[in-house]
């Protein structure tokens, strides 16, 4: 497993947010945690990327149990997030915004413009739109930059917060598909969703979330085939 999490629990103040989950990531995969809104996804991802403390339970990435480490070095690591709400910054240029993506990098003169290509590639948008303050971009401009500035990092696992949010459905199938792109790519991918069609169709393994406990897990398939998740997730259809 890249990632593995145990017993995981995270309060805010005595709200029980997350009581007691525990999920594995396993290299090269796509693993989906799906649920409605205030289940605890978003809690999730921020204790794994280390803005929010753990109450209890234990968090290892590659080997190393990194339950207490700063933010920071999580990313060093090779932990690296696209937040919900994109969280770019606003002033800055699409270019600056993708140079911040590797500001840890120590070999970032190398890096860099190797990185930045495989961004172009994969975003052509965010080439025309280079030296545009990202504050002024579309809100699937915003999404693309924000994945664009993890992937400067070169993340070995890579946090998608709720990427199709707020998205038309043709942007969304596009978003999906760079998803599986990158994943093609060698990176691990976790992935938090409300859109769980897409998801499930992406993930090899997918967790249910509801109010802060994991229901049910499967693979992708079989959890897009079952009549009761179909029901609660996917509108029936
Ligand atoms: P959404 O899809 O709506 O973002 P989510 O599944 O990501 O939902 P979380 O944002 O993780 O859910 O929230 C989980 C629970 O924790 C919710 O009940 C929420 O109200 C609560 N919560 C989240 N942030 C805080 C906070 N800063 N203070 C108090 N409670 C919070």
């Amino acid at each position: 497993m890249l990632l593995e999490v145990e017993g995981l629990c995270v309060n805010y103040g005595r709200i029980e947010a997350i009581r007691d989950i525990s999920f594995g990531v396993p290299e090269n995969s796509v693993v989906t945690l799906i649920g409605a809104n205030g289940a605890g996804k978003t809690t999730t991802m921020k204790t794994v990327s280390g803005l929010h403390p753990v109450r209890a339970g234990k968090i290892v990435f590659d080997g190393e149990d990194i339950t207490n480490m700063a933010a920071h070095k999580r990313v060093e690591l090779g932990i690296g997030q696209a937040p919900e709400g994109r969280g770019v910054f606003p002033g800055m240029s699409v270019m600056e915004n993708l140079e911040m993506g590797a500001y840890f990098r120590k070999d970032r003169k190398v890096t860099v413009p190797k990185d930045l290509e495989r961004v172009f590639t994969l975003f052509p948008r965010l080439k025309e739109r280079a030296s545009q303050a990202a504050g002024t971009m579309s809100g699937g401009e915003q999404q693309m930059l924000a994945i664009g500035r993890a992937l400067m990092g070169r993340p070995k696992l890579l946090l998608l917060d709720e990427p199709s949010m707020g998205l038309a459905p043709k942007l969304i199938a596009q978003i999906f598909a760079i998803i599986r792109e990158i994943h093609g790519q060698g990176v691990t991918i976790l992935l938090v969703e409300q859109n769980a069609a897409q998801a499930l169709k992406t993930a090899d393994h997918a967790y249910i979330l509801e109010t802060g406990e994991i229901v049910r897990d499967g693979s992708g398939s079989d959890l897009a085939a079952d009549d009761s998740i179909r029901a609660a997730y996917l509108g029936g259809d």
